[in-house]
């Protein structure tokens, strides 16, 4: 077991070093992106932040971080489907 000294610091690695994408077993597919548009308060509901906007516009999904749980698809029911990745 290594021991630590005073002062000596741990390597951690940020949340953005997990791609959470990995865990996913369905994908969410957006099939109005108006929709998307117009709520944007869906990205609020998205447990990974994967849900971009840029500009006031839906963007993209971030699929390295999606882990496909599907509450964006709960929240926006008739603009964005979930299927089997
Ligand atoms: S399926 Fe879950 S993790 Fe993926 S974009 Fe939708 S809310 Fe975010």
């Amino acid at each position: 077991m290594a021991k630590l000294r005073n002062g000596a610091s741990i390597k951690f690695e940020e949340s953005e070093d997990y791609f959470t994408g990995s865990w996913r077993k369905e994908i969410p597919v957006v099939l109005k992106r108006e929709v998307l548009d117009a709520n944007p308060d869906v990205a609020i509901f998205c447990p990974e932040a994967a849900i971009i906007y840029k500009d006031g516009k839906f963007s993209h999904i971030d699929y390295r971080y999606c882990k496909g749980c599907g509450i964006c698809a709960q929240h926006l029911k008739d603009a964005i489907i979930m299927k089997k990745a």
